[in-house]
């Protein structure tokens, strides 16, 4: 073997032994409070690809989400028929669709109902809020009693929030909080949303 390779095959070897010992590390199993904020595009997209995840290892998945944009995703469509999936669509349109600030907190708070009978039931192993942070940072929800429902979910319960600017108490509750930048999209050079990709 050349010196590069003998090198190489040397680094490669700490390497591994130092990621085995991270891994082995990690050892505590819990369910976890993830949030998907930024600006740039694929929170929801993220969120729900986790649905797929989750089903793949028989688990059973809530989604509630508060703010419904445009069209029907292709998200729902395919995973709102599945036996394992409770989907519920609390939203009314964006706020500056209803433009009626009364009718968006009755949506947001019949939404939360429906947050709540699932983080009161053990048997939902993941539940996604979409676009959870525009109701809060609103206020059309109470950010610490939403947290406080949030908290006393069963042990092994994944929630994954999305949304923009979430808050600091929001993200300081979670356990993994990943920002995601507008590096540029195609709609800013006048592209339309396209099925599959956007929605
Ligand atoms: P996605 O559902 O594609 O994962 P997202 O959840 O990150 O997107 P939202 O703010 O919920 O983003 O907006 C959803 C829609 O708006 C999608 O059609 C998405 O492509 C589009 N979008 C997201 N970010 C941007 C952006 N920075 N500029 C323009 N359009 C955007
Ligand atoms: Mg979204």
């Amino acid at each position: 073997m050349t010196d590069k390779n003998q090198r190489h095959q040397k680094r490669m070897k700490r390497k591994k032994e130092l990621i085995d010992k991270n891994i082995s590390a990690a050892k505590e199993e819990k369910g976890l409070l993830l949030i998907l904020t930024g600006n740039g595009k694929g929170k929801s997209s993220s969120a729900f690809g986790m649905i797929a995840r989750s089903l793949g290892h028989n688990m059973k998945v809530g989604v509630v989400q508060f703010i419904k944009g445009r069209t029907d995703t292709g998200e729902e469509a395919f995973f709102s028929s599945h036996a394992d999936v409770d989907w519920q669509v609390m939203g009314e349109g964006f706020t500056w669709d209803t433009q009626n600030r009364e009718k968006d907190i009755a949506a947001a708070q019949k939404g939360w109902a429906e947050a709540q009978r699932m983080l009161a039931d053990p048997s939902y192993n993941l539940i996604i809020f979409d676009e959870l942070t525009y109701i809060l940072n609103y206020k059309y929800l109470d950010s610490d009693a939403v947290i406080s429902d949030i908290n006393k979910r069963p042990n092994m319960q994944h929630v994954v929030i999305t949304g923009r600017a979430a808050s600091d108490a929001l993200c300081n509750e979670a356990d993994t909080v990943s920002e995601i930048a507008d590096i540029k999209h195609a709609y800013h050079a006048g592209i339309k949303a396209q099925s599959g990709i956007d929605l």
